[in-house]
């Protein structure tokens, strides 16, 4: 049986969503306009006022926020709300460049923390569970966001945070922890490392996982799900929005329910700006609409995604974003050639390698180079030069169907390559260095 948090929201009839959401619009256009100068600047610059905005269908007349504008108003130029009903900062993890910082009201947390709730209660999550908290606490917002989330269902929170995996695993057993939250490729690691401590599924009481702050594939998803015997779901968020829980997963674990109340969603062409139709694949696009704090109106994620409102079996009417395919800037462009590191992912899975590898890219004699290094299990490593020469060239052939071009494959020994505790770095792009 489905689960639901809110229900009168999640499944809130669509007629019924829009209203609310050009109420909310209209207002916190409004409040924007009036607190926060970066952002009326803009609007000026583009000739619209906080009368222009009606309702949800002159959304698009309101200029674009990027990274970079918060970079430039580093760090108080976006803040809507006095600094004394600020309660809390968070930070992004800078995987692209410089911090931001984002702030929040009480108000805000709560409603982080209900997106949360949401998302855990959708995994199946009651107030019976046990709830370990393996993402990273402090600036990231991954640990407290799911922390708050676990105490409002009313679960067992176990804050762990991330890393000492064999503790992880110890606590795990010793309370019965049934729900696990952590970057994918650090829940990848613990399924590692239960194995090697010579536990099985079996041993442990885990139902459900909460996966997320990284992009990962279905394969890794099926990896995951038979190393701790679990259903794993995918969560989203970005700290700019809130954090995770902006959007999660259903029983049908087929994209993520965006929470509409709070953020409305909008796909553009990153080229163009222009907003493309339901089912068109480009850029994520947030507007906050109840944020009091920082409420980003029209924030560029660079998270290339699809949205799409078909009838969803969980009963949700939420719109649902598919897994984001990797953000703009992941992108790799190898000799013309576009590749995401999402689809080494694919194939490498599909080829029986665990999803242990780096890539490396760069540029000799004014070629780019594509090396990919992969860690073979025990039980492979064991085969003969002959055995690992031919399967590197079968995987390398796997690759090129997949890719277009031709990489270097490099299978190196067990546990070679370094694991991930948060959000894993799998790419060195040397090209930026030279
Ligand atoms: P940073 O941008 O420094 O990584 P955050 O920690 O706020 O900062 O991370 C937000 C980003 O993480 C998102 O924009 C997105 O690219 C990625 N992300 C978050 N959740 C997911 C997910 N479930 N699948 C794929 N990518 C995700
Ligand atoms: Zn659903």
């Amino acid at each position: 049986m489905e689960r639901y948090w809110n229900p009168e929201i999640e499944c809130m009839p669509h007629e019924d969503m829009i209203m609310l959401q050009n109420e909310r619009l209209v207002a916190q256009v409004k409040h924007v306009y009036e607190n926060v100068p970066y952002y009326r600047d803009l609007m000026d610059k583009k000739g619209v006022t906080p009368t222009d905005i009606q309702s949800i269908d002159d959304l698009h007349k309101l200029p674009f926020l990027t990274k970079n504008d918060l970079r430039e108003a580093y760090p108080y130029g976006l803040l809507a709300k006095p600094l004394a009903d600020c309660v809390r900062i968070q930070s992004t993890s800078g995987t692209t460049g410089k911090r931001v910082v984002a702030f929040y009201t009480r108000h805000d947390i709560d409603l982080w923390e209900d997106c949360c709730a949401r998302a855990i209660t959708a995994a199946g999550g009651t107030n019976e569970d046990v709830c370990q908290v393996a993402y990273g606490y402090g600036l990231f917002t991954g640990g407290p966001g799911l922390n708050g989330g676990s105490h409002k269902v009313g679960c067992l929170t176990l804050p762990m945070s991330s890393g000492n995996t064999e503790r992880q695993i110890q606590f795990m057993r010793d309370l019965n922890a049934t729900i696990l939250c952590c970057t994918p490729s650090y829940a990848a690691y613990i399924g590692e490392t239960l194995h090697d401590m010579g536990l099985t599924p079996d041993d442990i009481s885990l139902k459900a996982g909460i996966f997320g702050a990284e992009p990962w594939t279905e394969e890794m998803r099926r990896e995951i799900e038979k190393s701790l015997g679990i259903k794993a779901y995918d969560i989203y968020g970005l700290t700019e929005t809130s954090g995770p829980g902006v959007a999660f997963e259903c029983s049908a674990q087929t994209g993520m329910h965006i929470n509409e109340d709070h953020f409305i969603a909008e796909i553009i062409d990153p080229n163009t700006g222009e907003v493309l139709p339901e089912g068109a694949k480009g850029e994520l696009v947030f507007t906050s609409i109840t944020k009091e704090a920082f409420p980003l109106l029209r924030y560029r994620t660079r998270d290339i995604c699809v949205l799409t409102r078909e009838k969803c079996s969980c009963g949700r009417t939420l719109v649902k974003m598919c897994k984001p395919m990797g953000r703009s800037d992941d992108m790799l462009i190898i000799r013309g050639v576009n590749v995401f590191p999402s689809q080494i992912e694919t194939v490498l899975i599909e080829q029986g390698y665990a999803p242990n590898y780096l890539i490396e890219v760069d540029r000799v004699n004014n070629s780019d180079t594509l090396d990919i290094s992969v860690e073979l299990s025990a039980e492979q490593f064991s085969d003969t030069v002959k055995d690992i020469q031919r399967a590197e060239k079968e995987l390398a052939g796997a690759m090129k169907t997949m890719l277009g071009i031709n990489p270097k494959i490099h299978l190196v020994s067990p546990k070679t390559i370094a694991r991930s505790e948060g959000k894993a770095v799998r790419v060195i792009d040397k090209r930026k260095l030279h």
